[in-house]
């Protein structure tokens, strides 16, 4: 008997998750119809995808047309047709928040790529998915693998998120504090978009998402465990109270993790490059953060801790001064520094409204740059 096909749309198709996940699809083609693809700049990748993939809707942060198909105005619009049955929300950075709470409000599940959506409004965006009886799947490798391994949620006492330790693992602080936007985006595991493998040598994505973590689980910053595990064999765990440790593992590919949330609750065969060998692997290492070397991680929990708008500060901060470091201004250990100096000037505000959160980012970024320009012009 031929299944219901489930009808998708993605923000950010001509991304790192997006294409992957386009790949997905393709290799699951009977299961998937898809309503909407939308890109940001690269017009030229998303015409290429509306030719193949024939969406009812495209659109891009630029003007683009293709024949035959429809072109949307804003993402809102994608994102508030009940037609999808699942947005993929793959965009980087605070774009993704929007749409996100649009397509809640409208009942439809999300798979959620978009770590910056749960760091900026997380206490919003799960209130909303609550009322409104909308999934939340997270695409990201260690919270997918923590939602694989939660089978009764109030029985769990800690969750164990692992971070594969980046490129600069270890290297000495000097390196560190020296390295070129180059080093930094040369990640051993996973090929990603720029901001998020800079995120994952400064470690600033583990802090990211030990936050990501805490809203979608529901866990105290104290129940967060970080571990390095340079494999990135081991995508994350739980400890029940009991003392059991459960485990997701698998071969390093986001095509897993995409594909387990955007088939929720299925299973299929996808892509898969080789099947698992526990004795190929042969060993999985275990080893402690440094926070010295990597103190962006203590930044977060703090901020994390602190709640409200800190955590909105830590995300508009970092992103600035990765953007910086990338362009070349800054040295990659000044995003931690310039990140801690913007958390110590912000005022928090509890509870803050998205109206809030949006102004509050903008004020944030604005002061990092001029913050920026001051140190580029004074110290380099
Ligand atoms: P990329 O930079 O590769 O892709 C970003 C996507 O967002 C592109 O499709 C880009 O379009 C689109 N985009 C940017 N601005 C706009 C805009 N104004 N309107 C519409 N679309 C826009 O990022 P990744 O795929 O690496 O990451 C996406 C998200 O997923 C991030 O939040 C990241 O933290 C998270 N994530 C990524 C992982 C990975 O393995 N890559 C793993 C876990 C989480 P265009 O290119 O056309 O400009
Ligand atoms: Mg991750």
């Amino acid at each position: 008997m031929e299944t219901k096909k489930r009808k998708i749309s993605i923000i950010g198709s001509t991304g790192s998750i997006g294409t992957q996940a386009l790949e997905v699809i393709e290799k699951l083609q009977d299961k998937f119809e898809i309503i909407a693809l939308a890109g940001g700049l690269n017009t030229e990748l998303l015409k290429q995808q509306a030719q193949k993939f024939k969406p009812e809707y495209i659109y891009a942060a630029r003007p683009v047309s293709v024949a035959g198909i429809k072109t949307a105005e804003t993402l809102d619009e994608i994102c508030s047709n009940k037609e999808n049955d699942i947005i993929l929300v793959a965009v980087s950075g605070k774009i993704g928040l929007k749409p996100t709470l649009t397509a809640i409000e409208n009942g439809i599940d999300i798979a959620l790529a978009n770590k910056e959506t749960l760091v900026m409004a997380g206490d919003i965006v799960m209130k909303k998915a609550k009322a409104n009886g909308v999934k939340i799947i997270p695409v990201d490798s260690e919270h997918c693998a923590i939602h694989q391994c939660i089978k009764d949620i109030s029985q769990v006492e800690k969750l164990i998120i692992t971070a594969s330790g980046g490129p600069f693992l270890h290297k000495s602080i000097d390196d560190i504090k020296n390295a070129t936007p180059e080093q930094a985006l040369a990640h051993p595991r996973w090929n990603m978009g720029k901001k998020i493998t800079v995120d994952s040598a400064t470690l600033m994505n583990k802090g990211l998402e030990i936050i990501e973590a805490h809203h979608l689980f529901g866990f105290d910053y104290d129940k967060i465990d970080v571990v390095v595990h340079p494999q990135s064999i081991v995508h994350s765990a739980i400890e029940y109270a009991d003392g059991s440790v459960i485990a997701q593992l698998g071969l390093p590919s986001m095509h897993i993790p995409i594909q387990y949330a955007i088939t929720y609750p299925e299973r299929f065969e996808g892509i898969k490059s080789k099947s698992f060998s526990f004795a190929e692997i042969a060993r999985l290492d275990f080893e402690k953060p440094d926070f010295e070397k990597f103190p962006c991680v203590k930044l977060a929990y703090e901020a994390g801790k602190t709640g409200g708008s800190a955590t909105v500060c830590l995300n508009a901060a970092n992103e600035e001064a990765v953007f910086a470091f990338l362009d070349g201004k800054i040295k990659l250990y000044n995003i931690y520094e310039i990140t801690a100096e913007m958390m110590s000037r912000h005022k928090v505000v509890t509870n803050p409204s998205i109206d809030e959160i949006f102004a509050i980012d903008e004020d944030v970024r604005s002061q990092t740059r001029e913050y920026i320009n001051k140190l580029t012009t004074k110290v380099y």
